[in-house]
């Protein structure tokens, strides 16, 4: 995403009502956040949040939180939500890696990704939010049947994740090529992106992938 530095950026946001200013200290608290025991669905580099904003008007019975790192785009996102109504979603401007010391283990349902940057070269391999070093921080904090779910555009990205995903110990429940003319695409809410790359008609890339169980003697088949 192209980043243009927006003058009193971090102002606002550290005076939002829809920004968690100090994550660290909800830490096993969310429910006192959201004043329900909903489950909490997370999007991952939101950017200006119209996914994880529509999900929340969809899915009243969810929490929702966005997490993008640059307070520029949190910005736009912000703007947006002040013209909602809406109790069920906040926004954390943070990195991601550092998700662990914001939420306890089994503290999140869901995670997405959606359009993550690609970061094509290899020196910069960890900095994919597919990669392992990620997919460690998502497993620390997802409840149990815990999901993540990623859409791209970027072929490359999406064969890297397809093998980097299962050799973090983790399984691809389902995966398409080409969402939008498939079975998958039921449901589907589109992002900022995906709205654009679609209307140029590149095909987006899904898959979903759970945390693999541990074989126990309750779950050896
Ligand atoms: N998800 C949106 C969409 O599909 O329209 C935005 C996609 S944009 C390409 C990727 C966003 O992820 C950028 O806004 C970037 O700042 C954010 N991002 C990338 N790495 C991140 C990280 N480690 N933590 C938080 N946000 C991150």
């Amino acid at each position: 995403m192209r980043l243009r530095h927006i003058r009193g950026a971090e102002e606002s946001i550290a005076s939002s009502p829809y920004v968690v200013q100090e994550p660290e200290k909800q830490k096993g608290q969310w429910q006192q956040v959201f004043g329900n025991t909903h489950p909490i669905f997370i999007e991952v580099g939101m950017g200006k949040g119209r996914f994880i904003m529509e999900l929340a008007q969809q899915h009243p019975e969810n929490n929702y939180i966005g997490i993008e790192r640059y307070s520029s785009v949190l910005l736009r996102a912000l703007q947006k939500r002040e013209e909602l109504e809406l109790p069920n979603i906040q926004f954390m401007c943070v990195d991601a890696k550092q998700m662990a010391d914001y939420f306890e283990k089994g503290e999140v349902s869901h995670i997405y990704l959606n359009f993550s940057d690609p970061w094509p070269k290899d020196r910069h391999a960890k900095r994919r939010l597919t990669s392992p070093e990620f997919m460690k921080v998502y497993e620390q904090i997802l409840a149990e049947d815990g999901k993540v779910e990623f859409k791209t555009d970027n072929r490359g990205l999406f064969d890297y994740s397809l093998e980097a995903i299962p050799q973090a110990g983790w399984k691809i429940e389902t995966f398409t090529f080409d969402l939008h003319h498939s079975p998958m695409a039921e449901g589907n809410v589109m992002t900022e992106y995906e709205m654009k790359f679609a209307s140029e008609g590149k095909p987006i890339c899904k898959l979903v992938a759970s945390p693999r169980q541990e074989a126990s003697p309750n779950n050896i088949a």
